[in-house]
């Protein structure tokens, strides 16, 4: 193996999730520089990689040949070589796959470190508007509405904001599942982020609900973001008074709080060069 003053060992790469300038100096230069990149679809990551002049030979690495592929990983980790692993997009783990090899280079002692880096979960918070101080990231939810119903009931009493990620076929059925299981919570959808068509809706989880019911399916990818409990939207004032029914309390974001299409933050990804998704 050819002298590149890297470590040997596991290198857990993020990549981004949608804009290609997301990428760390640190995170191009592990990629430059190991032996061999896992990856779960050479046909998503190799031109992803061209962009940044990588040439650096790419294993697929994914739920249907992990079983296989993964003892030689481990195998050339054992003869010292330094590896990379990367999903699609973002932070590889999270959704996607690589625990297993984690656990069982770190069960064999084997150097295993993080190149920290994008993950859809963490930006959905950094622009929802939703408390961050503490979350649970529930990842997918069960695709049939009775299973579905039934997780969110065991999330329901967390004191804690909640993140979903969700298709965006599915999403106005899962919003309107959370809206009937969870109250009506704010939350924020948030779309296509750091992609030429980013969005971000906040709003309550039943007006989400009935927002994406009124149309067709949005396209992209997705991410839900759903307050605690504690600020479940509380009956305030009747229609005679004109003003709106509903009020957001008990959070301290719930002044800020406002119906909002983002369009600053789509306008500034338009912007942005290297957008590659
Ligand atoms: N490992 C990835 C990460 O770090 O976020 C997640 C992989 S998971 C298979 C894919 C899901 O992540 C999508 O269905 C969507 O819920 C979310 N996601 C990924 N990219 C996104 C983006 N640019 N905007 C919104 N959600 C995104």
């Amino acid at each position: 193996m050819a002298d590149t003053g890297l470590a040997p060992g596991l290198y857990v790469t993020a990549t981004p999730i949608g804009n290609a300038g997301d990428i760390g100096g640190r995170a191009r230069d592990v990629l430059a520089h190991v032996d061999l990149i896992a990856c779960e679809d050479t046909r998503v990551s190799a031109p992803l990689l061209k962009r940044y002049g990588v040439a650096t030979k790419l294993i697929p690495y994914h739920d249907h040949n992990a079983a296989r592929v993964r003892p030689r990983l481990l195998r050339r980790l054992q003869e010292g070589a330094r590896l990379a692993l990367i999903s699609d997009a973002g932070t590889p783990l999270i959704s996607d796959p690589g625990y297993r090899l984690v656990r069982e280079a770190a069960a064999q002692g084997l150097p295993v470190y993080a190149v920290p880096g994008p993950c859809a979960l963490i930006a959905a918070l950094m622009v929802s508007g939703v408390a961050t101080d503490r979350f649970l990231f529930a990842g997918f939810l069960p695709t049939r509405s009775r299973a579905r119903r039934r997780a969110l009931s065991e999330l329901a009493t967390q004191h804690c904001t909640l993140v979903f990620y969700e298709s965006a076929r599915r999403l106005a059925a899962s919003l309107a599942d959370m809206a009937a299981t969870l109250g009506a919570r704010e939350a924020a959808v948030a779309r296509e982020l750091t992609k030429l068509h980013e969005d971000v809706r906040r709003a309550s989880l039943d007006e989400l609900a009935a927002h994406y019911q009124a149309g067709p399916a949005p396209k992209g990818e997705v991410v839900i973001v759903v307050a605690h409990q504690r600020s479940v939207s509380v009956p305030m004032t009747t229609r005679s008074t004109g003003r709106s029914p509903t009020r957001l309390t008990s959070c301290p974001c719930a002044r800020r709080w406002r119906r909002s299409p983002i369009s600053a933050a789509g306008r500034a990804a338009r912007s942005m060069p290297g957008r590659w998704r």
